[in-house]
């Protein structure tokens, strides 16, 4: 079924009835030729494009829960692409052209959302560090911005310009960048893989890996054995767990991100702010809400909740920056499990095992990152060979030293 305005006008005169469920329930085959384990945004993603882009046949993705469960619906729904190394740039590039172009693609409403992100200033030394960024960004194709001080306040009046520790000297502003509705981009993905052919197999847990002499041959799961030739493992927060199953330990640990959203208000903020010195960053979503977040909680945790002295971290955040979010009323805090690599980057690779390949690492800015993770990760497992935007993201560059510290602050979670 094609969605349209004409269709939305025609069942609304017929009684709806003519609404069908977006995907398949199907029961899992005795084997596939490529096996994506996670129904997060990646690996939806990722059996899109193999089924679609790639033109590849008999796709399944199993998901322990339900599609959609994790992180994929539990970020704060950011889409940019104002990264500075050469490493990074042109692959969140990418994924905002992909951005631009989804939802005419798969045909259905993600509510991308192009309001754009603006990353305050409050040093100078901040503003050499924008100003190079900034440069960056437009080398690679994108567009960003410097702002001094009298043009954002012309966008934002009511922010703190003078709090004495962190006085607002600019910004950084990438007009392209914005939000997109987190639970549309999963079941828009999932849809155009269904249709597309793809086994979507939801309450299947893999609990284990069969590899014989180097090679994969199948996934044992909680649905039992699914024999597989090629297999893609695209799981964020339970990687180091699911690897291990294969005998492989990564460079990756467990933390929760929490974030917020406040009761319903009048709007008042028609874009994306971040604060990084501070490090907090809000949107208002289309239902008036003010969206939130802040810092990682600082322990290593599968749990999908957070603790109450990085709620003290953000809210200390928030009433720095704009302190009339005193006067709103918090009405939901939830928690994610992030993969956080060494260096902040992701892993888009092949392993030592045959036939096997991971999609790992995402930290706390995979959403942004969904389309082209999904194609490059589709790309490597049609192709055997790397993307052109995503050759930095090999698994062995951890142990080779060849490490992309966007921020250069060393090779610790917390500082990512
Ligand atoms: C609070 C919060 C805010 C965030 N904000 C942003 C933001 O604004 N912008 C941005 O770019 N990023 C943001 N992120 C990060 C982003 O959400 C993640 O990096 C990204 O969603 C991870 O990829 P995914 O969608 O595939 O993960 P997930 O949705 O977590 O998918 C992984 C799936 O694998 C499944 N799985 C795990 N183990 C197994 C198993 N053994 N067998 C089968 N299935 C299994 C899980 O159930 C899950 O559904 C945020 C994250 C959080 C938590």
């Amino acid at each position: 079924m094609r969605f349209s305005g004409f269709r939305v006008f025609k069942e609304a005169l017929t009684g709806h009835h003519g609404w069908k469920p977006l995907w398949r329930n199907p029961a899992p085959q005795p084997g596939y030729d490529y096996v994506i384990v996670g129904g997060g945004g990646h690996g939806l993603a990722t059996a899109y494009y193999l089924a679609t882009t790639f033109r590849q046949a008999r796709i399944a993705v199993l998901e322990r829960g339900w599609l959609g469960q994790g992180n994929i619906g539990r970020n704060t729904t950011i889409i940019r692409s104002n990264y500075l190394l050469p490493g990074n740039e042109p692959f969140y590039e990418f994924s905002m052209k992909l951005w631009e172009g989804l939802e005419q693609a798969f045909n259905f409403n993600a509510m991308v959302s192009q309001r754009g992100i603006l990353n305050l200033i409050h040093s100078d030394g901040q503003r050499d560090a924008y100003r190079r960024r900034g440069n960056a960004m437009l080398l690679a194709g994108a567009d960003a911005e410097l702002l001094d001080r009298d043009a954002v306040r012309a966008m934002y009046p009511w922010l703190n310009f003078d709090n004495a520790r962190f006085p607002i000297k600019g910004g950084l502003l990438q007009r392209r960048a914005g939000t997109a509705r987190h639970d549309g981009v999963a079941w828009g993905y999932a849809r155009g893989a269904d249709a597309a052919g793809v086994d979507l197999i939801q309450n299947c847990e893999v609990t284990g890996f069969r590899i014989e002499n180097g090679k994969i041959r199948g996934l044992e799961t909680s649905r039992g054995y699914i024999g597989a030739k090629t297999v893609g493992v695209a799981v964020a927060g339970m990687s180091g767990k699911v690897m291990a199953l294969a005998g492989m330990r990564l460079p990756i640990e467990s933390h929760v991100l929490q974030a917020f959203v406040s009761e319903g208000l009048k709007p008042v903020l028609d874009g994306v702010i971040t604060f990084g010195a501070g490090h907090f960053y809000v949107s208002q979503s289309d239902k008036g809400g003010l969206v939130f977040g802040g810092d990682i909680d600082g322990y290593n945790s599968y749990a999908q909740r957070g603790n109450l002295p990085v709620i003290e971290d953000v809210a200390e955040g928030g009433m720095a920056l704009m302190p009339a979010i005193g006067r709103a009323r918090l009405l939901r805090a939830w928690g994610g499990i992030m993969d956080m690599s060494m260096d902040g980057s992701p892993i888009i690779d092949r392993t030592p095992v045959e036939g096997l390949f991971l999609n790992a690492g995402w930290c706390y800015g995979g959403f942004k990152a969904t389309p082209a993770s999904g194609y490059c990760f589709a790309h490597l497992l049609a192709t055997g060979g790397p993307h052109e935007t995503a050759t930095a993201y090999r698994l062995d560059r951890f142990a080779r030293g060849a490490v992309i510290d966007e921020k250069g602050m060393g090779a610790q979670p917390n500082l990512h």
